[in-house]
């Protein structure tokens, strides 16, 4: 596995997203990630994916659509366009960084298990290629801003490749909803926790059949301190190692003696 720094010198970054092909956010990446290195390739959903999770369309056929160079659409999931992306698209040459985003919107707490975005870095990351996932929180009242996002992803993605990368890991950033000059430095974080089914409305249709809709998530979670949501209300960009083992190691002895 990966346990290197990244070369940016002679780097091969992959984009993907969950919010789709035309999303602003999905611009913004390719803008910081020109920064970083010239060879970049973009490989994201058609329609909007947002809340698709780590699925896998298994069922029906998946087009790749070729819009130019280095640029292509699949109607798919995320983890659809980054298993292509790898698997076949770049398969000559495969990248040696995928970021996701920008997300509209934060993934924080549970979010990481609900989110596309952070599903195509899982991707990535089980395909053994160093992934980031990139989201930028923002007030619903006020609308997105990205320029937080812009103004700390390219260093912070500098000093992330320069360290060695921790094994079957993936990196999980959230940018605050504050201008950059106000962005209270970068802290690394633990995923925290969010309040989760709260959000239901129930609706009655013309036809007096009910609906439900999930969302959206509620913004006044607790804060816990050293969490990717306190740091990102306080106002700090939040950089949290996901770990794709999902054992539960102090538990492993318990139950290990139940079943002795
Ligand atoms: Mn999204």
């Amino acid at each position: 596995m990966f346990d290197r720094p990244i070369d940016l010198g002679s780097a091969r970054i992959l984009i993907s997203n969950d919010d789709g092909i035309n999303a602003p956010g999905l611009r913004l990446l390719e803008k910081v990630a020109r920064q970083l290195c010239p060879d970049v390739w973009v490989v994201a959903p058609e329609q909007e994916q947002s809340g698709a999770s780590h699925s896998l369309t298994l069922r029906r056929p998946l087009r790749i659509r070729k819009i130019r160079p280095r640029r292509f659409a699949v109607d798919g999931t995320p983890t659809d366009c980054v298993l292509l992306a790898i698997k076949s698209i770049m398969r000559g040459k495969p990248p040696t960084l995928v970021l996701s985003g920008i997300n509209a919107g934060g993934n924080f707490g549970e979010d990481i298990t609900y989110s596309g975005t952070v599903a195509a870095a899982m991707e990535a990351t089980l395909l053994e290629v160093p992934a980031v996932a990139l989201s930028q929180h923002y007030d619903r009242n006020n609308g997105i801003k990205w320029e937080a996002a812009m103004r700390y992803a390219p260093e912070l993605l500098r000093r992330l490749t320069a360290a060695p990368w921790p094994r079957n890991t993936l990196v999980n950033v959230n940018f605050p909803d504050v201008p950059p000059d106000r962005v209270k430095g970068i802290e690394v974080t633990r995923q925290g926790r969010r309040i989760i089914g709260d959000n239901l409305t129930e609706r009655v249709d013309p036809r007096g059949v009910p609906y439900y809709w999930i969302g959206p998530m509620r913004d006044d979670f607790p804060n816990e301190p050293g969490t990717d949501i306190a740091a990102v209300r306080r106002g700090a960009v939040s950089v949290t190692p996901i770990f794709l083992d999902l054992t539960n190691v102090p538990a492993l002895r318990a139950l290990g003696e139940l079943f002795a």
